[in-house]
């Protein structure tokens, strides 16, 4: 068995969808693992949170504007007289969620895991039904029931034993030997659906290449592999033939939009090769990804926005104590805050952690626990993975630099935008 995942953005209109099937054609024994189309996660997180105001109006409009996008690509793929029915089905069990939902807050996580999941269930019941019209023959599976997740809402890890026997009974007794599942989504040990954390989908089919065996993993993206840098932000980015395991994972953890960080642990564990391939060009030959490659010692510069810096200074002047660590750890974790950076003095804790909806019940809680807290929003966090001197010259003495960190082999610093 392969698995192939393919992102939002390469099934993001008709002719990403042509392309995908083209990449499949004639391929057997293969699990395709599809995102939401475009960028309809951003427009479903929009219709959760106008469900979260209570403006239903504006939920159902969301919707409607959903709608119009998708059938815009089945109109262009089997043409405008055709519809499939599911998928007007799956748009009405989703305005009905938004109509007859006592929303609670207690329950955010839950509503939001149930509306999102909807992307992933549309994009393959779209995709799984063209396929199907065009020679290859798939299974459509849920992974809701495939994926068995703990009962945690919105960044759910999955178990990896049982996923193993409920997905190899997903696909026992198949007729044909292509699949077609969403990444991104699960379920719950309640039955809920779950998701498994933005841009999840990656991890997803990493899951199913480990549990079934895979003989590797392809992920197809618009990039030609996978480059030293973001090209946007540091100019003269160049693309890496092999990497290994380890530096993967780090680059990930930093902010590489390149793999979920969640990935490789799954793929690991097998020694499962993967492929970060050009969608636009199935002959090219990308990035691989083992874990037998020497390090890279190239440097990589990953820059990761979407930070926020706290300082939190203890009023009682006692960090030296370790139950005051732990106190914020634990703080952080139960409001599911991740951290990038830590930095400490005897009475100050710097933490430069990931943007989300709960930093400020964290602040009051942490308030309550006797620190004051700083907190801007303005910040970036840059990391230079086996840096050289130039680099080290031409980034690390930066007025905007609040936190510097460096080690052998990286320099990593927040600095104000
Ligand atoms: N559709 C989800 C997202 O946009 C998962 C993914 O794309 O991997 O975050
Ligand atoms: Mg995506």
């Amino acid at each position: 068995m392969k698995v192939y995942k393919f992102g939002g953005a390469s099934v993001k209109d008709a002719r990403g969808v042509r392309n995908l099937l083209d990449i499949v054609s004639g391929e057997t024994e293969l699990f395709i693992i599809v995102s939401a189309m475009g960028k309809t996660t951003n427009a479903l997180e929009a219709v959760f949170s106008a469900m979260q105001r209570g403006d239903e109006a504006a939920a159902l409009a969301s919707i409607d504007a959903s709608y119009a996008y998708h059938r815009t690509i089945i109109d262009e793929l089997m043409g405008a007289d055709r519809t499939i029915e599911d998928v007007d089905k799956l748009f009405e069990q989703l305005r009905n969620i938004v109509r007859n939902t006592i929303y609670r807050s207690s329950e955010a996580e839950l509503w939001y895991d149930t509306i999102v999941a909807y992307g992933e269930i549309i994009s393959t019941t779209i995709i799984s039904n063209y396929l199907n019209g065009h020679g290859v023959k798939n299974r459509w599976v849920d992974m809701r029931r495939a994926f068995l997740t703990e009962q945690r809402h919105k960044d759910a890890n999955v178990n990896l034993e049982a996923t193993e026997i409920r997905l190899k009974r997903e696909i026992a007794g198949s007729d044909v030997s292509v699949f077609v599942g969403q990444g991104f989504i699960g379920g719950a040990p309640d039955g809920t659906t779950t998701t498994l954390g933005r841009e999840g989908s990656d991890y997803s089919a990493a899951i199913v290449a480990n549990v079934l065996g895979a003989e590797s993993m392809s992920v197809w993206k618009d990039v030609d592999g996978i480059l030293n840098a973001d090209p946007k932000i540091f100019p003269d980015a160049r693309k890496i033939e092999r990497l290994n395991y380890m530096d993967t994972i780090e680059m990930a953890y930093s902010g590489a939009q390149i793999i979920h960080p969640k990935t490789i642990k799954p793929l690991q564990q097998k020694n499962i090769p993967l492929y970060v391939r050009p969608f636009g060009d199935k002959h090219a030959s990308g990035s691989v990804i083992t874990g037998d490659v020497e390090r890279a010692y190239e440097p990589i510069m990953i820059q990761k926005s979407n930070q926020v810096l706290l300082k939190l200074h203890s009023r009682d002047l006692s960090f030296v104590l370790e139950e005051k660590f732990a106190k914020v750890f634990n703080t952080f974790d139960s409001h599911r805050i991740k951290t990038n950076i830590v930095h400490n003095s005897a009475v100050d804790l710097y933490m430069s952690v990931d943007s989300s909806w709960h930093i400020d019940d964290a602040i009051l809680e942490l308030e309550a626990e006797g620190f004051d807290v700083e907190k801007s929003e303005d910040v970036e966090m840059v990391t230079i993975r086996y840096y050289n001197e130039e680099l080290y010259h031409r980034y690390a003495f930066d007025e905007r630099i609040i936190i510097k960190q460096v080690t052998p082999h990286s320099l990593r610093f927040v600095r104000h935008k």
